[in-house]
C-alpha cells in the first residue's frame, strides 16, 4: 500500500510560490494513495503551461505533452493498458482554447480517464494574457482596454456535452479537492475536475481572497442532489458557475472502454478490436 509520499520525486517545482497549482500536486498525490494506486499503476499527462509541469513533479508514468493535447495521449495511454489509473492535466488556456474540441469530445466519450484542469483564469507560463476562462473586462497584457469576450461556463458546457463526472473545487481546499480526485479516479468514465487555482503572479483580481467571497459549497446548498442533471444546470446558471464541490454524476452510462468489443480485460496493445452492431443493443 503506498502512501502519498510514494507519489513525491525529488524533482522541485518551480512555480511561484503561493501558487496554487502547488496544492493540486499535494491533493492528486494523496487521492492516489487513498484510493489504493501505487506509482506504478498511475500515468499522469499533462500538456503546456504553468500547470503542465505537474507530470514531472509527480513520481508515477508521466508524459509532459504539447499544447493543448493532454487528452489525446491520456485516452491513448487508456485504451493501450485499461489497468492504469490515468490522469490528464493542465490548464484553462490548454483544456478550454485550444484544447477545447478534446475535451468537448473527451466527455461525450465518456473514456475512464480523470482530467483535472487548473483554472487560474488566465495564461500564467506566457507572463499574463486573456484566456478563455477570463471575465469580461479583465484587464491583461493581451486586453489592456478589458475583455470583451464572455466568459466560457465549462462547468456547464461539460454538462451539455454528456458529462457523467462534473465537478469543481478550490486549491485552497485541500481536503476536499482531494475527496473529489478520489471520487472521480474511481468514477467509471470520463472525470472533469476544474480547480480554481490562483495565479498570484498575473491575476490580481481572482486572488484567494477573491474566491473565499465568491464561491458557494455545493454542501451549503439544501437537498443538492449531483445526480439530477437539471438541477446542476440550473445551480450553475444561479451561481454563475462559482460552486464547488461534486455537481454531477451519472453511475449509470458504460463508459467507453465498456462498449468496446474485446476489450473487456486487457488494453488493446494486447486485444484485436472489433467493433459489433449486437454491443450497442443493451445501452
Ligand atoms: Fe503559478 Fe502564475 Fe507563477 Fe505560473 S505564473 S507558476 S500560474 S503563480
Ligand atoms: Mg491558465
Amino acid at each position: 500500500m503506498a502512501t502519498f509520499k510514494d507519489f513525491r520525486n525529488n524533482v522541485k517545482p518551480n512555480w511561484c510560490p503561493g501558487c496554487g497549482d502547488f496544492s493540486v500536486q499535494a491533493a492528486i498525490q494523496r487521492a492516489a494513495a487513498n484510493v489504493g494506486v501505487v506509482p506504478e499503476e498511475l500515468a499522469v499527462v499533462s500538456g503546456i503551461g504553468c500547470s503542465g509541469r505537474i507530470s514531472g513533479y509527480i513520481n508515477s508514468y508521466g508524459l509532459h505533452g504539447i499544447h493543448g493535447r493532454s487528452l489525446p495521449i491520456a485516452q491513448g495511454v487508456k485504451m493501450a493498458n485499461r489497468e492504469m489509473t490515468v490522469i490528464a492535466s493542465g490548464g484553462d488556456g490548454d483544456g478550454f482554447a485550444i484544447g477545447m474540441g478534446h475535451t468537448v469530445h473527451a466527455i461525450r466519450r465518456n473514456i475512464d480517464v480523470t482530467y483535472i484542469v487548473m483554472d487560474n483564469q488566465i495564461y500564467g507560463l506566457t507572463k499574463g494574457q486573456t484566456s478563455p476562462r477570463s471575465a469580461m473586462g479583465f484587464k491583461t497584457k493581451s486586453t489592456p482596454a478589458g475583455s470583451i469576450e464572455t466568459s466560457l461556463n465549462v462547468m456547464e458546457l461539460a454538462l451539455t456535452a454528456g458529462a457523467t463526472f462534473v465537478a469543481q473545487s478550490f486549491s485552497s481546499d485541500l481536503k476536499e479537492l482531494t475527496s473529489l480526485i478520489e471520487k472521480g479516479i474511481e468514477h467509471k468514465g470520463f472525470s472533469l475536475i476544474n480547480v480554481f487555482s490562483p495565479c498570484v503572479t498575473f491575476n490580481k483580481i481572482n486572488t484567494y481572497d477573491w474566491f473565499k467571497e465568491n464561491l458557494v459549497s455545493l454542501g451549503t446548498i439544501e437537498d443538492y442532489n449531483p445526480n439530477n442533471r437539471m438541477s446542476a444546470m440550473n445551480t450553475l446558471m444561479e451561481y454563475n458557475g462559482l460552486v464547488t464541490g461534486l455537481i454531477y454524476q451519472d453511475t449509470e452510462k458504460k463508459s467507453y472502454e465498456d462498449m468496446v468489443h474485446g476489450f473487456k480485460e486487457e488494453g488493446l496493445s494486447k486485444q484485436n478490436i472489433e467493433l459489433e452492431h449486437d454491443q450497442f443493443e443493451d445501452l
